[in-house]
């Protein structure tokens, strides 16, 4: 046996561990996956050698291929140890010793020259980042060739020791001497909580503190994703959903990705649900490369909006070494971004196409994905559009192209004609009495009541200017809701029951319009105009305070109690105005105070009225 060689360690990095130290500090758990991707990588290798044949290179002992990971407190040493292809003294001299140097200056380098922008996590560091843990890191490595085994030591400054060692056994074991203020690293569980983080679905068994051939190990080393999506049963999805995300509710549906071109990526996005969430719960697409972890929601990987779904996305070729600014300026990452998005809506049409009722049935938390989709992605929303769907007056789901209007020609547009009116309802309760109307008459509305609906139809007005405008159901009276015009005669009539609200509410800031309405039961409706109504709401949203609203009062001039108005004394006039408009107004809205205190004192009246009579 040769004796014990001490060396320097080939470049000027006596600065360096500290810096990289500081640097790493916010990211230093990837050290873990770093050791135990090289030890992978080491089975791999090995592995492609048995398979080739190559002399010398039995397959793997009994217990199969695997990395074993061990804490032992007393002596605060954390150990990954593998059976892969191991290493003779040279290749430590110069995979260790010289490139790991070499490649940390080149990192440092790198890392300058993308700004810092704090994806450490995805530079692969490698084997030095263990030294962001540890104070002292010895290697015990006995390659598959026939040469002495060897045994490595260094505290990552300077200085490191090499001397041949006495190890038969195939492989590599990477002893860490934990550092002070480390400990953490020297807790089982959390060990356990890294390894199913970032190791969670790599190719060999990893056990932790092994205890015997019974000993589960803590990863899946053949994900579902890598399968063959007609091989994929719908328990496995659901099965594999629960293992990678530890949620219990079920997915609603889920997309297998497999693309060759121009990268190679598997995975899948899986929908969960949403409803009845305040707020939307940002998903987690959780990204990795050959089966290590590398990151989640990386959003030049996967258009923002679909990272409000759950999902795994393996991209082998991905340059995730790279720094951030580089990943968003690359053509190809894009690509990946759309092909993403393009299979998430392909996905969601032929779910649309093939099995109606479940995708009814799924809308109101798929809504949320598409919606904002659109509003994030117009390529989205082009592809997306015929199948969005509201619910009519009638509780059906209807594509929303499918009411659109006629788009409308160029000499339409510059005469003025407005693109066909869509009117919606956005609280069912508080519209009713105006549903009613509607449904009476014939005239169908859509329901936007989620909470995008009202940028997500602002959205589509401006995608289909010749096409469509929304309406909130009590912004006007539609054509169709108004009786036929009966000529001179009613005209004079109207007017003197305009003068006589107008007289009568001139207090009230209300604007009073008559019209024969169909529905000769409602007195009046208030309407409040759209364009107003929306510029209030959005400087309510941008916290700029109240606009005022201008009101109408649509009288009906069809309805008994209106008609009799002309003909009462100034007082009754007064009182039967004023009770007609609170009525429509609890219809349009909650009342204030006063109004309420107003409204009280009439019904007391009216009362009286009848008890009079008893
Ligand atoms: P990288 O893994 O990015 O190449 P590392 O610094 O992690 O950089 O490792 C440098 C090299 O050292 C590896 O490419 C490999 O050749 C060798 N090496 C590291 N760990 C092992 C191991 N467990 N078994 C065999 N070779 C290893």
């Amino acid at each position: 046996m040769s004796t014990k060689r001490e060396g320097n360690i080939r470049i000027s990095s006596e600065n360096m561990m500290p810096i990289i130290k500081k640097w790493l500090y916010s990211d230093k758990d990837i050290f873990l996956r770093e050791i135990v991707a090289n030890a992978t990588d080491a089975i791999t290798k090995y592995k492609k050698l048995v398979e080739l044949g190559s002399a010398g290179a039995p397959a793997a002992e009994e217990g199969g291929y695997c990395v074993k990971i061990s804490v032992d407190k007393d002596a605060k040493t954390l150990t990954v140890e593998d059976n892969g292809i191991g290493m003779t003294e040279e290749e430590v001299e110069k995979y260790i010793t010289q490139i790991a140097f070499s490649g940390a200056a080149d990192f440092l380098s790198k890392y300058e020259k993308a700004g810092g922008d704090g994806i450490i996590g995805h530079f692969g560091l490698g084997f030095y980042s263990a030294y962001m843990v540890s104070e002292n890191i010895e290697i015990f490595t006995k390659s598959y060739q026939d040469a002495p085994a060897v045994h490595w030591e260094s505290d990552g400054n300077s200085t490191y020791s090499i001397e041949e060692f006495d190890k038969t056994d195939r492989g590599t074991k990477v002893v860490m001497h934990i550092a002070e203020g480390e400990e953490e690293f020297l807790e089982e569980s959390t060990i356990r909580a890294l390894v199913r983080k970032y190791c969670q679905f790599m190719p060999y068994d990893i056990y932790v503190n092994y205890k015997g051939k019974d000993d589960k190990p803590v990863n899946n080393t053949n994900p579902l994703y890598l399968k063959n999506p007609s091989d994929c049963t719908e328990e496995e999805y659901k099965t594999f959903y629960r293992e990678a995300f530890s949620d219990y509710t079920d997915p609603l549906f889920w997309v297998h990705l497999n693309m060759e071109y121009p990268y190679r990526l598997k995975g899948i996005l899986y929908f969960p649900k949403v409803r009845n969430k305040v707020e939307l719960e940002r998903g987690k697409v959780k990204l990795f490369c050959n089966q290590v972890f590398i990151a989640e929601n990386i959003k030049e990987v996967i258009p923002e909006y679909l990272m409000l779904l759950n999902g795994v996305i393996d991209c082998p070729d991905i340059p995730l070494n790279v720094s951030r600014s580089f990943l968003q300026n690359d053509r190809q990452v894009q690509k990946i971004s759309k092909y993403v998005a393009k299979k998430v809506a392909d996905a969601l049409i032929d779910l649309f196409n093939k099995d109606r009722e479940k995708y009814e049935k799924c809308w109101e938390d798929t809504s949320m994905f598409v919606k904002f989709g659109c509003l994030k992605d117009d390529d989205f929303y082009q592809k997306i559009k015929d199948v969005i769907v509201y619910k009519n007056l009638e509780g059906k789901y209807v594509p929303l192209t499918s009411v659109f209007g006629t788009e409308l020609t160029e000499e339409e547009a510059k005469e003025g004609k407005q693109a066909k009116a869509v009117y919606y309802v956005s609280d069912e309760n508080l519209q009713a009495q105006y549903v009613q109307m509607f449904k009476d008459a014939g005239l169908d509305a859509i329901h936007c009541d989620n909470y995008l609906d009202p940028h997500f139809i602002s959205f589509v007005e401006y995608k289909e200017p010749k096409k469509v405008r929304f309406l909130r159901i009590d912004a006007d009276v539609d054509e169709a809701l108004r009786a036929a015009e009966t000529g001179e005669d009613a005209e004079k009539d109207n007017k003197a029951i305009e003068k006589a609200f107008t007289d009568a509410l001139k207090d009230k800031n209300i604007t009073v319009k008559v019209n024969s309405l169909k529905n000769a039961d409602v007195p009046a409706v208030v309407n409040v105009d759209e364009f107003m109504r929306r510029m209030g709401e959005m400087n309510r949203f941008y916290g700029m305070g109240e606009m005022p609203q201008q009101l109408t009062l649509v009288v009906n001039a069809a309805n008994a109690a209106v008609q009799s108005v002309k003909d009462l004394g100034e007082e009754e006039q007064k009182f039967v105005a004023e009770q007609i408009y609170y009525l429509a107004l609890l219809s349009y809205r909650k009342l204030t105070p006063e109004e309420m205190k107003a409204f009280t004192a009439n019904n007391l009246k009216l009362l009286q009225v009848y008890g009079k009579k008893d």
